[in-house]
């Protein structure tokens, strides 16, 4: 079940840009709601595949960016990374750190850094809409870290 909120925000974007509202649409976006932590595109495919929902790769992709544009859903690109989504319902604004060695990512929040940011705009008469802050790390002994696996997300 998608909240209504959330389907009237992406229905009155659909419209304004004049995108087809499509049965389709409303599929990927229930189940993106429903993925945990962070997805990629192909992810959300094969989950919907799984169950028994058919809707071509290519749509999948396209919705994810519109949900994107919307605000429904966050994009991310760490350094190269295959691009991720996640929701953005119910979640309040964090930060990411990922470790290179073994692409686990590490969420936090941290509002000290809203204020700085916000502060910094202001200095510079710029009113901030949005922010983000990415840290890249390594584990301290590769070898040994439990998430060095590939079922990672
Ligand atoms: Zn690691
Ligand atoms: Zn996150």
């Amino acid at each position: 079940m998608i909240p209504e909120e959330i389907k009237n925000t992406f229905i009155t974007y659909l419209k304004q840009n004049a995108h087809r509202i499509t049965n389709e649409r409303f599929l990927i976006l229930d189940a993106a709601l429903d993925m945990k932590f962070h997805f990629d595109a192909d992810e959300l495919y094969l989950q919907m595949k799984n169950n028994y929902i058919n809707v071509s790769r290519a749509t999948v992709y396209k919705t994810l960016e519109l949900m994107n544009e919307c605000n429904i859903l966050t994009k991310h690109n760490f350094k190269g990374d295959r691009t991720r989504y996640e929701t953005k319902i119910g979640r309040n604004h964090h930060y990411h750190i990922m470790c290179i060695t073994c692409k686990k990512i590490i969420e936090f929040e941290y509002p000290e850094i809203e204020k700085i940011n916000k502060k910094v705009c202001k200095a510079n008469n710029l009113t901030m809409v949005d922010h983000t802050m990415q840290v890249f790390a390594k584990c301290e002994n590769p070898g040994k870290c439990k998430h060095n696996a590939n079922n990672y997300n």
